[in-house]
């Protein structure tokens, strides 16, 4: 058991965007600082947290002075370079530690692990090129979706393949990066659940949400999600296996797919998480605030659930209606503070509280 932070303490978050905004806005709440490390300008967390450094990941000088500055480092950004991280980590501990950030950067990596707990996933088999797409297809069947290994997000890095499809074609979409085939999974649903577990091991999840995306990105997440208690069950049990395994510290997305009585684990997030946006209205202690509480070393507050919510994001332009749905009753509004609108920017979102 570490020792809590006591108030008036820092957290340095990696990434500057909507994640670490509403993480600087939950650690503030609990009299905790945020120093915000992020490459781009004008970042929507640097709006609301105690310090920003504009650096990048590349800039030795700027990450040393930034961990020494801090308590504990965290991230809402996955992909921050080995060597930064090697520099923060002689300085600063960081929570979530850095294996899970290796185990979930490359999706053959995280596959592997996420069978090797003894879970379900799509079928796979890795993609190096043309040969190997072919004996990919050999294997998983002509349906299913190239993914690149690292990188991608939003539905990024993705092309669908079936019958007849222009494979090098295909592999070029993905400039021919390292991949995976992964079989085309027949759901009924997808979910995800928002797990947490503290300095001392204790683990909360959050009610699985159900989720609908639209072009590979998040439209809606809506909980309860339409499942049957076993799966929920089941789906909170896989999470917390996961957390285990990787000896977590802080807040896991976990997606899933279910299929009749079957879940499959699509990916793993290990950050505060998009579909977990709900909370903020559904729950006294939110993802942002359970997750600072975990890296802090605090004890993590009930996951229990107190209405229905229906999370919404505001994709690109969908962002000039927020003022049109500030008349509405029981709507939690959350805008992000981008400079840009840009389609397929995720812009803010709202919660609609049904019950
Ligand atoms: P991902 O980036 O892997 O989360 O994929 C984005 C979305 O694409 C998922 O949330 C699903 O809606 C869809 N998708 C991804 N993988 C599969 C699969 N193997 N079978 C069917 N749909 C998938």
């Amino acid at each position: 058991m570490t020792n809590p932070l006591p108030l008036g303490s820092t957290i340095g978050i990696l990434g500057g965007g909507q994640l670490g905004r509403m993480l600087s806005v939950a650690a503030s709440r609990l009299g905790l600082r945020c120093h915000i490390f992020e490459p781009g300008a004008d970042p929507p967390a640097g709006h609301v947290a105690y310090e920003v450094t504009t650096a990048g990941y590349d800039d030795t000088d700027a990450i040393a002075a930034f961990a020494q500055s801090v308590d504990v480092i965290t991230y809402e950004f996955e992909n921050v370079p080995a060597d930064a991280l090697d520099a923060l980590e002689s300085l600063t501990p960081i929570r979530p530690a850095r294996n899970a950030l290796a185990t979930s950067q490359d999706r053959l990596v995280e596959k592997q692990f996420i069978a090797d707990l003894g879970l379900s996933v799509a079928p796979f088999a890795v993609v190096d090129d043309l040969e190997s797409l072919e004996a990919a297809i050999q294997i998983i069947g002509p349906h299913g979706i190239i993914k690149t290994r690292r990188f991608g997000y939003d539905g990024k890095g993705q092309v669908r393949i079936s019958e007849g499809s222009d494979l090098a074609g295909a592999l070029e979409q993905i400039t021919s990066a390292p991949a995976i085939l992964e079989g085309l999974v027949a759901f009924d649903r997808e979910i995800s659940v928002i797990a947490a577990r503290s300095t001392s091991g204790a683990i909360a999840c959050f009610d699985p949400g159900q989720n609908v995306h639209v072009d590979g990105i998040l439209s809606t997440t809506t909980v309860p999600a339409l499942v049957s208690d076993d799966v929920r069950s089941r789906a909170i049990d896989a999470a917390q296996r996961i957390l285990e395994a990787l000896d977590y510290v802080g807040v896991l997305g976990v997606e899933l797919f279910v299929a009749g009585d079957d879940i499959l684990v699509n990916e793993i997030a290990p950050r505060v998480h998009n579909s977990g946006h709900w909370t903020q209205n559904g729950c006294v202690v939110d993802q942002f605030e359970q997750h600072i509480r975990a890296v802090a070393g605090w004890p993590l507050g009930s996951p229990e659930r107190h209405s229905d919510v229906v999370m919404t994001n505001l994709i690109g332009a969908e962002i000039d209606t927020v003022a049109q749905l500030s008349n509405e009753s029981g709507l939690g509004i959350h805008v992000y503070g981008k400079a840009d609108t840009k389609p397929g920017r995720k812009m803010g979102h709202i919660n609609r509280v049904v019950s």
